[in-house]
């Protein structure tokens, strides 16, 4: 049976008094929100704030006792509910990946109940795997044990993905990675969203996050909405002194010419560094091994370089070392001005620079996410 496309992209999405309840306790109190197509919209909050009732009730996995959520100006229960998930992408922290199935099997899962071919699924799941930055010839046949968190987290999104969505709802789906490699896939997930140009419900409680990705961002608490609006809006007028707090990590960024490298560069871990003697080959083993989406190149200080995997990819075949195919990275020290540093990125092109501490590596500054951090 193949499952029509209930919509081709989303106009409006509306909550209109919703509101569900657990014995006496609301988990979700009178909500009213509007999810403007096109856009990303954060919803953030404690834990036990709501929000995740509130996205299972857009897919209806569970139902409102009362209120009415629409799409287009169609209630969601004049869908089926099946058709309905199948036409949102649901992405969530412990993706549930079969152990037993290897990843193009889960990924194609929804597309062989949809009746595909096994040649088109195949070459749509391959799609994905480019799409996500996974090699389809390393991770084709791979069961989900032999993958990173972060490998594990992308194959759950290409697998949300597969029937090409109009809307997503993402719970909190890199809360479980580390700093750095959450970091990443914010990276690749923004270009991503801009490639797709899909509208996306996207669950944090990490601010961060919700102002590097969010086109406006919608804070509950005590299962009620307290104030939607973009970074701006709630940097500078606050509903309440809730806000305020939350948004306040923003606002002593606004200082930044005191700011040093230091203020803004983040540590890397040993895994991150490799002699620059090894080969190409080497290299992506590790990276494949270790989740890795770049690496830092080493003999001393002078000859430090960065190489991503792409290139490493691409070096393999020639039996290149990662000296000859990394490219060098710019210098700086930790008490550098965080303003300079960031006029020497942009002249250079680049996005990002190694701090050295005695000749020692300390950290790594990202522009993108200092300027993200600046809001
Ligand atoms: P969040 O995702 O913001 O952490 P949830 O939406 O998961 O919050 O939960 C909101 C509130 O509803 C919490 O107090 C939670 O304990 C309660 N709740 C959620 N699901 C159930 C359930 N199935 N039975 C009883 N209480 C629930
Ligand atoms: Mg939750």
């Amino acid at each position: 049976m193949a499952s029509r496309k209930l919509f081709d992209r989303i106009d409006s999405f509306q909550l209109e008094n919703v509101t569900k309840k657990y014995e006496e306790h609301f988990a979700v109190k009178n909500l009213d929100l509007e999810i403007r197509g096109g856009e990303l919209l954060i919803l953030i909050g404690r834990s036990g704030s709501g929000k995740t009732t509130v996205l299972r009730m857009i897919n209806r996995l569970i139902e409102p006792d009362s209120g009415s959520i629409s799409v287009n100006g169609i209630d969601v229960k004049e869908f089926d509910p099946i058709q309905l998930r199948r036409n949102i992408g649901y992405v969530i922290q412990n993706i549930g990946l079969l152990p037993h199935l290897r990843v193009s099997e889960n990924i194609g899962l929804i597309l062989k109940l949809e009746g595909w071919e096994k040649e088109k699924t195949m070459k749509r799941v391959e799609d994905l795997l480019n799409l996500v930055s996974l090699p389809p010839q390393i991770f084709m046949d791979r069961y989900p044990h032999e993958l990173s968190g972060g490998q594990q987290q992308r194959i759950g999104l290409a697998r949300a993905m597969a029937m090409n969505p109009p809307l997503f709802l993402m719970d909190e789906p890199f809360g479980a990675l580390d700093p750095l490699l959450r970091a990443q896939l914010q990276d690749e997930f923004c270009k991503i969203k801009k490639e797709l140009g899909r509208t996306i419900v996207f669950v944090t409680h990490d601010i961060n996050e919700a102002f590097r990705l969010g086109d406006r961002i919608a804070i509950m608490d005590n299962a009620e909405l307290v104030q939607v609006g973009t970074p701006e809006e709630l940097i500078f007028s606050p509903a309440n002194d809730m806000v305020a707090g939350i948004v306040e990590s923003k606002r002593k960024y606004r200082h930044i010419d005191a700011l040093k490298v230091k203020d803004m560069m983040q540590s890397l871990d040993k895994r991150y560094f490799l002699h620059s003697d090894l080969s190409a080959a080497l290299a992506l083993d590790h990276m494949v091994r270790e989740g890795l989406e770049v690496i830092l190149i080493f003999r001393n200080s002078e000859s430090a370089g960065r190489i991503y995997l792409n290139e490493v990819l691409k070096a393999v075949p020639s039996g290149k070392t990662l000296e000859e195919a990394s490219k060098p990275l710019l210098l700086f020290a930790p008490d550098n001005s965080l303003l300079e540093a960031l006029a020497r990125l942009k002249i250079e092109g680049e996005s990002m620079g190694l701090v050295l501490e005695d000749d020692k590596p300390a950290g790594v500054l990202f522009s993108d996410r200092v300027l993200q951090n600046l809001i």
